[in-house]
């Protein structure tokens, strides 16, 4: 059954849309399951009716009239009920309705199981058989397993569907995401290819036949030049069966017999050049998977390898003839600080990514950036909207393909809002952090990018809370050297002077992966992360602090923090190699001053060792977007699980009070620079937890200045206290929306 299984996602996998997935799931099922009838009906967006859309076994010309509301007939009730009916007798059950447009009635024994996407029943899966008999365990099992399978492909093609029949008349289509940073972009597409792999290759056509065949040919001379190339450079270093293999390779690129396969396709059914490639070299794999002997299955791995290859090539020919439009919306299936780089900065509007979420590192950049964004987009036909208009709406997750006249009209008012609540914000930038009542509390700046530092002078900051020194290394392709290192940090210093840059040690690990030092784990979020890495490359390590030193030469403003600290033993390790680095230094005739050496609290170890931590470190600050996913237990960067990641949970709040008067209690100095600094009515909270520091990306902070100075500290207290006797965190939530409101902070809420 596994293979079945198996078998029929990947071949729905690769069907080119919705009717197409239908057919071969009805195919498919009835053959495996060796069934009289397998049917599919499907929710009807509009009528919110369940519809038959494809059948083995009923009258063909039922499909699109049979529908069927939730709880009507068996059909509704697998919907309403959310659970497979097994029945033996279909006709005897109470809810059966009978059709007889469909010759139903011949068949007795009944099995539906529904079809769940997030939580939403998309369909049904029936199958039937003439005889009375109840369909086994087994059966039972494969069908629920199935439909689980299928959910995403079939919701997937949906969507692609809506797309493919409103795009050629450029109808208004939406998708939902997640909201990942506030604002709107009405702008262009363009879309950032995933890296090269045949099953992922969507079916597309070509405009001009023999253009493709051209470049399907360049792609071949490429690839072919590229594996020569590569087998020279290597020839001493490898064997006779390594050295078999690549001839093995260059003798399938000059078999005439594949082009001839694939050029018959792009001639015949106009298909890309990736798509036909990646049909062919699809078949072939699976002929050496399904090969007896061990040997030639072996080589569908490398047959899939070549395949790749040339699919790379195909992407760089196509690359490399684009240009980025003006008002850039950046779209990928995974985006990175790099690809963002890419694209000049007076070009970019906004990003969509399909994978991801708010917590996202590259989501935090567009914060930091003020670049509206939705991530974890994941029903988004994003290979076929190259180019097309759009409007990312990052205030709700929302995107609009196409968009109307009349929607876009609604988007520019509210883009025009935006601006004149910037403008008012404005004249903040020269006064103070503090509450109404002259509460002070020290509003800084996260960091990254050299765009940063204007953004965040322009709006008044008081110092950095967090440089992410990871940011000038994720855009590079090797380490920076220990001078170039010293010439990025020293820009900052210098900028920010007299005030303090508070520099965080490398923290890579989790989602910010370097290409030119991968780090291959299943669970990279509880893996070689932050300090882990950088404690067990102290070179690494050395080199990065003795940077930060020199940059740091007769403007003494700098700290050092820490990530992801989760016991005394690696703050006091940590320390000994900053104290080494120090005195290195000194002895080379460096007049430079010990800097505070911080310490960040995300990991829920150092919330109950808060106060030890405390008492060795200079300053602590707590990075509530790891020390969330930590204690909640919600990958930061899985769209799946983005509802329940909740910075505002009543769990994490008793932890930062728990943290602030730890630190307090050691009389250190207690900040915060997670996300939840930046939010207003998160702000509140921590100003009257007492925290000393609030850092958060630039774009938040006239937010945040501007509800802080509105507010007493006694209102703020009792605004804390009565959100810590609530119990979940919507309610949270909405008792901070509500008194924003009832204050007249309104505006600083999110518009609509
Ligand atoms: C945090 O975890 O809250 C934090 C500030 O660090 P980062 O988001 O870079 O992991
Ligand atoms: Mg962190």
């Amino acid at each position: 059954m596994l293979g079945s299984l198996r078998s029929i996602v990947q071949q729905v996998n690769a069907a080119r849309d919705l009717p197409a997935v239908l057919d071969i799931i009805v195919h498919r099922v009835r053959e495996v399951m060796d069934t009289r009838v397998c049917s599919i009906y499907l929710r009807d967006k509009q009528s919110g009716s369940y519809v038959l859309m494809a059948t083995e076994g009923l009258n063909p010309d039922s499909v699109g009239q049979v529908s069927l509301e939730p709880g009507e007939g068996l059909v509704g009730n697998v919907v309403t009920r959310e659970e497979p009916i097994n029945l033996e007798r279909a006709e005897a059950h109470p809810a059966y309705q009978y059709f007889p447009a469909t010759g139903e009635e011949r068949f007795s024994a009944f099995l539906g199981t529904p079809i769940i996407h997030h939580r939403n029943v998309l369909g049904v899966l029936v199958v039937q058989q003439a005889e009375q008999r109840r369909f086994d365990e087994g059966e039972e099992a494969f069908l629920v397993t199935l439909s689980a399978q299928l959910a995403g492909v079939i919701a997937h093609a949906e969507a692609t569907g809506a797309l493919a029949t409103i795009g050629q008349q450029r109808r208004e289509a939406k998708f939902d995401g997640i909201a990942a940073s506030p604002g709107v972009a009405i702008g262009r597409a363009h879309i950032v290819a995933p890296p090269a792999s045949l099953s992922t290759v969507p079916y597309s056509c070509c405009m001009d036949v023999e253009a493709e065949l051209e470049l399907f040919h360049q792609a071949l001379v490429a690839a072919r030049e590229e594996i020569r190339a590569v087998g020279e450079r290597l020839k001493d270093e490898l064997n006779r069966e390594e050295r078999a293999l690549f001839d093995a390779y260059i003798s399938m690129l000059d078999d005439n017999s594949l082009a001839v396969e694939v050029c018959d396709r792009i001639r015949g059914q106009q298909l890309s050049a990736s798509r036909a490639w990646a049909e062919v070299m699809l078949e072939h794999v699976r002929r050496f998977e399904a090969m007896s002997d061990s040997y030639f299955r072996d080589r569908a791995a490398d047959v899939r390898d070549l395949g790749a290859r040339v699919l790379m090539h195909l992407r760089q020919q196509q690359q490399s003839e684009r240009d980025y439009p003006d008002n850039a919306i950046l779209i990928g299936e995974e985006l990175t600080a790099a690809a963002l780089a890419d694209v000049p900065r007076e070009k970019l509007i906004g990003l969509v990514s399909i994978k991801g979420s708010a917590n996202s590192h590259v989501a935090i950049i567009a914060r930091a950036m003020g670049l509206p964004a939705v991530m974890g987009a994941q029903e988004l036909p994003f290979e076929r909207i190259d180019g097309a208009e759009l409007v990312v709406d990052g205030y709700r997750g929302e995107l609009y393909v196409h968009p109307t006249t009349e929607l876009r009209r609604r988007y520019d008012c509210i883009v025009e809002e935006e601006r004149e609540l910037a403008r008012h914000l404005d004249h903040l930038a020269g006064l103070p952090g503090e509450t109404a009542d002259g509460h002070r509390v020290r509003l800084w700046v996260n960091t990254g990018l050299m765009a940063d530092v204007v953004r965040s002078l322009e709006r008044g900051a008081e110092g950095v809370g967090l440089y992410r020194t990871e940011v000038p290394f994720l855009l590079r392709d090797r380490f920076p050297s220990e001078e170039e290192q010293r010439e990025i940090y020293r820009e900052q210093l210098e900028a920010f002077a007299p005030r303090p840059v508070t520099m965080r040690t490398l923290d890579i690990g989790g989602d910010k992966a370097l290409a030119y030092f991968p780090i291959e784990e299943t669970n990279p979020f509880l893996g070689w992360r932050g300090i882990r890495v950088t404690l067990d490359h102290p070179e690494i390590f050395l080199g990065q602090v003795r940077a930060m030193m020199k940059a740091s030469l007769g403007l003494d403003n700098l700290r050092i923090m820490l990530p992801m600290i989760s016991g005394l033993g690696e703050l006091e390790a940590a320390r000994k190699l900053v104290e080494r680095a120090h005195s290195e230094l000194v002895d080379e005739g460096y007049d430079i001053v010990m800097p505070p050496l911080g310490i960040m609290i995300e990991v829920p170890s150092a919330v109950y060792q808060a106060r030890e931590l405390a008492e060795r470190a200079d300053f602590i600050s707590v990075g509530s977007n790891d020390l969330t996913q930590y204690l909640l237990a919600v990958d930061r960067n899985n769209s799946r699980v983005a509802n329940i990641y909740h910075a505002l949970h009543p769990a994490v709040l008793r932890a930062l009070r728990h943290v602030v008067d730890a630190g307090h209690a050691a009389d250190t100095k207690v900040g915060i620079c997670g996300e939840l600094a930046g939010d207003p009515g998160g702000a509140l909270l921590l100003v009257a937890m007492g925290y000393d520091v609030l850092s958060m990306n630039a774009t938040n902070l006239p937010r945040v200045k501007a509800a802080m100075r509105a507010v007493t500290k006694a209102d703020m207290d009792s605004l804390l206290e009565q959100c810590l006797e609530l119990h979940c965190p919507e309610q949270i939530e909405e008792t901070l929306s509500s008194y924003l409101k009832r204050v007249g902070l309104k505006s600083l809420l999110q518009p609509m």
